[in-house]
């Protein structure tokens, strides 16, 4: 099966800096892929480039074998498409249940919305905090509340980006787990993460972004062996 998400030459300017030069990646139904790099190196521009909400200088994003480059957010989320983001975007004063009927109701699939929330309260652990507003929630389980939402809409394409910031080990562990039945279920997941563990444990492919450009591509314990990206790193700690 090839790709389900493909990102081809894609360069993206603000003002006279390239945030990105020439970008591409694939990510595979059924797969995690990973795209990692350092701070500033342009990953979140590149979700963003992804899911319409900005539009590059060059390049092209198809999904599904369907061009969606000049589509936007709304119309690629019909398509399958769904992310999250590195600051928290849930609707602070609704429940947790609330926030995630929202997204079922939106999702592109109908059925019970109801059933598909309960579903997902129960894989993400979340059943104490159902009824909890989401501004009371700490930042972890806020997280996981967000990874929820996305997959609320039944996305094929899953975009997470950083997802595990502000988890315990614990609910790392645990959503490692997650991610991994969720490509199980044929769901292309995409993921940004700075916890190295984390990544190499789930990917099962990554992209490495520096400056702009990917400067590595291939399974993760080829990539952590790449001079080119332990170079990039130096200095990252
Ligand atoms: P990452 O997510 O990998 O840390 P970003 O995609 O956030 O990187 O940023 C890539 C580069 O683009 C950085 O140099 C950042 O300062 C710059 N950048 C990101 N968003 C904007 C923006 N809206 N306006 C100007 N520069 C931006
Ligand atoms: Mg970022």
């Amino acid at each position: 099966m090839g790709s389900l998400l493909e990102v081809e030459a894609v360069t993206v300017s603000f003002g006279g800096h390239r945030a990105l030069d020439q970008a591409g990646l694939s990510a595979e139904a059924g797969r995690v892929t990973g795209l990692i790099g350092p701070n500033g190196a342009g990953k979140s521009t590149l979700f963003d480039v992804i899911c319409g909400l900005r539009r590059p200088v060059s390049g092209r994003v198809t999904m599904n074998g369907r061009e969606v480059t000049r589509l936007g957010p709304a119309r690629r989320a019909r398509h399958g498409l769904a992310r999250t983001f590195q600051r928290l975007e849930l609707f602070g004063r609704l429940s947790v249940r609330d926030n995630l009927l929202v997204a079922a109701e939106l999702g592109r699939r109908h059925g019970d919305a109801h059933a598909v929330v309960d579903d997902i309260i129960g894989r993400l652990g979340l059943d104490q905090v159902a009824d909890t507003t989401a501004d009371e929630l700490p930042t972890g389980t806020g997280r996981l509340v967000e990874v929820g939402r996305a997959m609320a809409t039944r996305p094929s394409v899953l975009l997470l980006d950083e997802p595990a910031a502000g988890l315990d080990p614990t609910e790392t562990e645990k959503f490692a787990e997650l991610v991994r039945t969720l490509a199980a279920d044929g769901v292309a997941v995409l993921l940004v993460e700075h916890d190295m563990g984390l990544v190499m444990s789930v990917c099962d492919q990554l992209f490495v972004l520096d400056l702009g450009t990917i400067i590595s591509s291939g399974p993760p314990e080829v990539v952590r062996r790449d001079e080119a990206v332990l170079a990039a790193y130096l200095g990252e700690g």
